[in-house]
């Protein structure tokens, strides 16, 4: 029976932006100091949507600015893009889904040994692209299907960063946490 609508689209309040993009249902992941993380679907991709309020845009810029510097990595996740309301009362960062948090599985010390080195050479490598992370933890660390790591969560980071590896306290931190 219909209710009424005029519209003729249902009641959802989505619809096809002007660039003809289709999403597709989210699913909530977890809010964290006013940021609220989902699952979605973009164009038929599986993409992480990271809903800012204005009062962590300075999260958002960070996570911005160190995905543009990474953008070469293979280990870090393409932003799809950056989305919000004209009032700016929020903002969100598409990025694309590279999987379940370590977290979920188990903590990384119990991880083996090939999982540790690959997530110190992770690390290693951005260290080396000019960025510190800022929250290195096993939560940020996400697993594909196939197996793959990448890092995530640049909420912290710092761009311009240089270090020498085998000194830098925060790679020295994680290589202790690592058990390497
Ligand atoms: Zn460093």
């Amino acid at each position: 029976m219909s209710t009424g609508s005029r519209h003729g689209s249902g009641d959802q309040q989505a619809s096809p932006s002007s660039s003809g993009r289709r999403a597709g249902p989210t699913s909530f992941i977890h809010f964290n100091n006013g940021v609220s993380v989902y699952r979605g679907k973009l164009d038929g991709q599986t993409v992480i949507v990271k809903a800012y309020e204005a009062l962590g845009f300075d999260g958002l810029l960070r996570e911005i600015t160190a995905y543009e510097r990474l953008l070469y990595l293979p280990t870090v996740p393409k932003v799809v893009g950056v989305f919000g309301p004209s009032d700016m009362a929020w903002a969100a960062l598409v990025i694309e889904d590279r999987g379940i948090s370590l977290d979920s599985e188990q903590h990384w010390a119990t991880l083996p040994l090939q999982d540790r080195v690959m997530i110190y050479d992770t690390a290693v490598d951005f260290h080396l692209a000019g960025v510190h992370h800022g929250d290195l933890a096993a939560r940020n660390f996400v697993r594909d299907k196939e197996g793959r790591l990448s890092i995530v969560d640049f909420g912290h980071a710092v761009v311009g960063h240089a270090c020498e590896p085998d000194v830098c306290p925060e790679l020295s931190d994680l290589r202790q946490n690592l058990g390497l």
